[in-house]
């Protein structure tokens, strides 16, 4: 069949609300790259139906880095690396809420204050939940928390303060998972999001792609994703950092250290917007959104990226720089898209 009319169809099955086949996804990474074009294409039927042109900003805070006990093996804040990163306890409420007021000026619709850790402690969660009310009170931007692992109380506890959503990725395929962190399971993360969603917080939950993953991992994990159906799909591309397990085994890193052994899924701008592409065909409306690596793997075919993603991160990543919110509002202007504004009603008069 010629390649655009079968990625037409698989527009219209997403559209539909149909699955696609293990054999429909795998076509769609493996698209030739002089085709990916009409990939994109399809994808944008898929996006404009649910999102229009419109593209909603995150801003991220690191409220916590570094000194996390846990061995993640892309993490720069783990127990196992030894990158050279700033490392702090929890910001105070003045830096808490001076970042939500930052977002606001970005345009962001929502604040993601993320701590590194395995699980927030009593008073970490105690400080956090003022820092929230303050937030709500006083700027009025929805909030997002990733604090690790959650407990039940610990999540009605978020809720009742006055976050919206949490983010837990899922990171990885099932398979993959036991290989890149050993200090807790696939099932520890699932369970966490059972419980946040028990309590009523919206979820958020992604992935991150380099990390050795086969195509086979890229489908299960996307599938996985679907069934999940969080609200919110952050989609990472590895960002190696020097003195992480992965930049050991030369994640994504091979341009720069051609000596290193290829890891299985060596990422290029063109594969990264083929995963894209397969997420939204998977999740037709989910905000999908652009994160970690968008600047590093992408590169100038960042652009090209808002066809199938409603949704990216400003001003960087927990400990990577990335775009400003100026270059990020030209980029989604030059594209003829526009930004989401922020609820008239989620804003204190
Ligand atoms: S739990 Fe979070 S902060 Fe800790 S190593 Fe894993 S990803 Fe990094």
């Amino acid at each position: 069949m010629n390649t655009i009319i079968h990625f037409d169809l698989m527009a219209q099955k997403a559209l539909s609300g149909e699955c696609l086949s293990r054999e429909d996804c795998l076509a769609v990474l493996a698209c030739p790259d002089d085709q990916v074009l009409g990939l994109l294409a399809a994808a944008f039927r898929v996006r404009q139906t649910y999102f229009g042109k419109k593209v909603s900003l995150h801003l991220l805070i690191n409220a916590k880095s570094g000194l996390c006990p846990e061995d993640c093996s892309y993490c720069s804040q783990s127990s196992v690396s030894t990158a050279s990163i700033q490392k702090y306890p929890w910001l105070g409420e003045e830096d808490l809420l001076n970042g939500a007021r930052e977002a606001m000026q970005a345009k962001a619709v929502r604040y993601c204050i993320v701590s590194s850790g395995r699980s927030p402690g009593a008073q970490e969660l105690q400080h956090l939940c003022r820092v929230v009310s303050r937030i709500k009170a006083e700027v009025g931007i929805s909030i997002c928390a990733s604090l690790g692992l959650l407990t039940p109380d610990a999540a009605q506890a978020l809720k009742r303060a006055g976050v919206d959503r949490y983010n837990h990725n899922l990171n990885a395929s099932q398979r993959l998972y036991g290989e890149i962190c050993h200090t807790h399971t696939y099932e520890d993360r699932l369970r966490t999001l059972r419980y946040a969603r028990e309590s009523g917080l919206e979820l958020c939950s992604g992935a991150i792609f380099g990390m050795g993953e086969s195509e086979a991992d890229i489908v299960d994990l996307g599938l996985s994703l679907r069934q999940l159906h969080p609200d919110s799909l952050p989609v990472n591309f590895l960002h190696p950092i020097e003195g992480t397990p992965l930049w050991d085994m030369g994640g994504g890193m091979q341009e720069v250290r051609p000596t290193l052994p290829p890891l299985t899924s060596r990422l290029t701008p063109h594969k990264c917007l083929k995963i894209l592409c397969l997420l939204r065909f998977l999740n037709p409306t989910l905000e999908l959104r652009i994160a970690g690596g968008r600047e590093y793997h992408l590169r100038s075919l960042q652009p090209l990226a808002l066809y199938p993603a409603n949704s990216i991160f400003v001003s960087g990543y927990l400990t990577t720089p990335g775009q400003t919110p100026p270059e990020a509002w030209k980029m989604i202007e030059d594209m003829g898209f526009e930004v989401e504004q922020t609820p008239v009603s989620e804003v204190p008069i």
